[in-house]
């Protein structure tokens, strides 16, 4: 069984891009990517029992956006807004707050700390103007507890800017999972998640 912590009274957990496109049959699925979610779901009830935010970060993009080949990215077209790709798998249990990034056709966001609060997020359109650092300071939260998918990308990206906003970070490594599009991508991930000051669970 995988352990989970008992949440600080001021953790907050960041689930991140749990999202139909990146798990297996998805428009860039990656293996296991759903594997995730049943850990996810453990972490998030301790959380919520623990009267702990937990919130959930989406990759939100227009169907013309920079990251796809189409426009000159590396992706594959994935999570266009409203479709459900960009749905939320649905075995994982959304109990919190949705933020939204890279909304913008000309904005790439990897990170969970370029989300925007989504105040319906059973609107497809931009989200709001509250930004997840400012949000999250609100809640007098001071660390982090982040995973999702993907360990080389997204989830990197959010630690190492949970660091840099001033939140102490704690990678957990059984509830994420890698696109490794370089064999070691995983690994280097987390190497430079480590070297930024975040600890892994
Ligand atoms: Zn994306």
């Amino acid at each position: 069984m995988h352990a989970v912590v008992t949440p600080e009274a001021d953790a907050a957990l960041i689930v991140v891009d749990v999202q139909n496109d990146f798990c297996p049959g998805g428009a860039l699925g990656v293996d296991e990517g759903d594997a995730v979610v049943p850990v996810l779901n453990q972490w998030i009830e301790a959380f919520r029992r623990a009267g702990r935010p937990v919130v959930y970060t989406q990759d939100w993009h227009p169907a013309d956006h920079a990251s796809f080949k189409e426009q000159g990215g590396i992706w594959p077209v994935h999570c266009v807004q409203g479709t459900d790709g960009a749905a939320f798998h649905p075995d994982l249990k959304v109990d919190g707050h949705v933020f939204r990034k890279a909304f913008a056709s000309d904005k790439e966001g990897y990170s969970g700390f370029d989300g925007y609060l989504a105040e319906d997020p059973d609107a497809a359109g931009p989200p709001s103007d509250v930004d997840l650092a400012s949000w999250l300071k609100q809640q007098g939260v001071r660390k982090v507890y982040v995973g999702g998918l993907t360990t080389d990308y997204c989830v990197r990206a959010t630690v190492l800017d949970a660091i840099k906003n001033g939140f102490e970070a704690v990678f957990i490594a059984a509830a994420s999972r890698p696109v490794n599009v370089e064999p070691g991508d995983e690994e280097k991930a987390i190497e430079d998640m480590k070297a930024a000051g975040a600890r892994v669970v």
